[in-house]
């Protein structure tokens, strides 16, 4: 069995919709077709929850939310059915704005019409493409607790109730994102969600593959904006990638992968609009296995030095530091310790999707105890591999390359996947594309 996921382009308009239905239609072990919202349509449902709209800017939103989707409805055969059950959605979408106060719980309800609008159009894509699928509602399978806007399933409910639904008869098509919780109301699992609800169901159906259909043609070597050379990986193993999307890669939300490491399930990236592309496969066993896969650079970076003479053959001075930043939810990449020091790396990009925000209260709570440094502006290069931590000279190898840059906090040895280290900001993409030719372009 295969599940396949696509995301919110590879739906978001007929032409999208037809072709990922014909992918769907090209092997008939895809049962269970996962997808995303139209893309955009989860933003402006988003746009649609701030409590300060005004009527005007509210109905500028539902209006071109209605567009896309009957742009979509328009160029189908049989229209009338689809633009039928669309509109069911968006009247119970106008309705439900009428009459709840924007808070948390009915904003995951808000958000869930936009999967629930794009699975009512593509069922009948499916079908005048020759699949005939059963709609399911996520909402009944996917149990989780109430902790809206970012719910945590419930899985061994999940193996339970999906197995009841679906068998390998039929094909079926499903929402990502959304859920409910043990009321019925409806939660989600944080932006983005929908690769992490397809690979959980690839995980409770025990499926042989997971797809991720999406608009780039796997996960790349390096992010191709920055570097022209790069490539998409042809294989890569879950280290690697865990490695690789928690270090910036952006094909694949860290999250995806742990249901398919725990259920075996492989994975396979691939672009709809070129399907004919292998993609990238992230495997459990490669037989290939690099020194240097991939590289990742993640910009806007900051350095946390601390520093206490107290700490000078002192105990729990680092667990004291790290109690600190635990209490204000700071997560924590690099560390690097001296006698006296401790130096420590935070994501502060805005687009972080663990943004840390150093603020005077936790600074103030630090220097009740040491001397706080911080210096902005940091470029976090990681290279990703394998055996990184066993091959004699390869740091000598990479860092002979950089003699010309100032680099600072090298990480090396914790992981047999990784080697990383901070640049100054506006050196990351310079070192990235000379590591690149070095030890990539090179493998080919
Ligand atoms: N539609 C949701 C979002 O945009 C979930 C997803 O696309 O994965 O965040
Ligand atoms: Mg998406």
């Amino acid at each position: 069995m295969i599940v396949s996921k696509f995301g919110g382009t590879s739906v978001g308009t007929f032409q999208a919709m037809k072709n990922s239905a014909e992918i769907v239609g090209s092997d008939t072990n895809r049962k269970l077709i996962v997808i995303s919202a139209t893309s955009g349509t989860t933003n402006d449902l988003v746009a649609l929850g701030i409590s300060e709209l005004d009527a005007t800017s509210q109905e500028e939103i539902l209006i071109r939310i209605k567009e896309r989707h009957l742009s979509i409805t328009n160029q189908l055969e049989n229209k009338e059915e689809a633009e039928r059950d669309f509109k069911e959605e968006l009247t119970q979408l106008r309705q439900h704005l009428e009459q709840v106060a924007r808070d948390k719980r009915w904003k995951d309800r808000l958000v869930s019409f936009g999967e629930l609008m794009s699975t009512k159009i593509f069922i009948h894509v499916l079908k005048e493409n020759g699949v005939d699928a059963k709609w399911l509602d996520a909402r009944e399978f996917l149990k989780t607790d109430s902790n809206f806007g970012n719910a945590v399933v419930d899985l061994p409910k999940l193996k339970k109730n999906i197995s009841e639904k679906v068998n390998s008869d039929s094909v079926y098509l499903t929402q990502g994102f959304i859920g409910s919780d043990i009321f019925g109301n409806t939660t989600t699992l944080g932006r983005g969600g929908s690769d992490f609800s397809a690979a959980l169901f690839a995980e409770a159906l025990e499926a042989e593959k997971l797809e991720i259909w999406t608009d780039v043609a796997g996960i790349y070597s390096t992010d191709p904006r920055v570097v022209k050379e790069a490539r998409p990986i042809k294989e890569i193993t879950f280290d690697e990638a865990a490695e690789l999307s928690v270090f910036g890669g952006k094909v694949l939300h860290p999250a995806t992968l742990k249901p398919a490491i725990r259920g075996k399930v492989d994975v396979r990236v691939a672009s709809t609009s070129e399907p004919e592309k292998e993609g990238t496969l992230i495997v459990h066993e490669s037989l290939e296995k690099p020194v240097i896969r991939a590289l990742s650079l993640r910009k806007n970076q900051t350095l946390l030095t601390v520093k206490s003479l107290a700490m000078l053959h002192q105990y729990g001075f680092l667990a004291k530091l790290f109690q600190v930043l635990a209490n204000y939810k700071i997560s924590v990449d690099l560390v690097s310790t001296s006698e006296v020091s401790v130096s420590l790396t935070l994501d502060t990009a805005v687009n972080a999707s663990n943004k840390v925000e150093l603020t005077s209260d936790v600074i103030n709570e630090l220097k009740k105890f040491c001397e706080v440094k911080i210096e902005k502006e940091y470029s976090l290069v990681a290279l990703i591999g394998n055996n990184l931590n066993k091959t004699a000279g390869i740091s000598g190898a990479i860092f002979d390359k950089l003699k010309d840059f100032n680099i600072r906090m090298v990480c090396h040895g914790a992981s047999e996947n990784n080697i990383c280290f901070l640049a100054d900001e506006p050196e990351g993409e310079a070192i990235v594309k000379l590591l690149h030719k070095e030890f990539i372009e090179v493998q080919e």
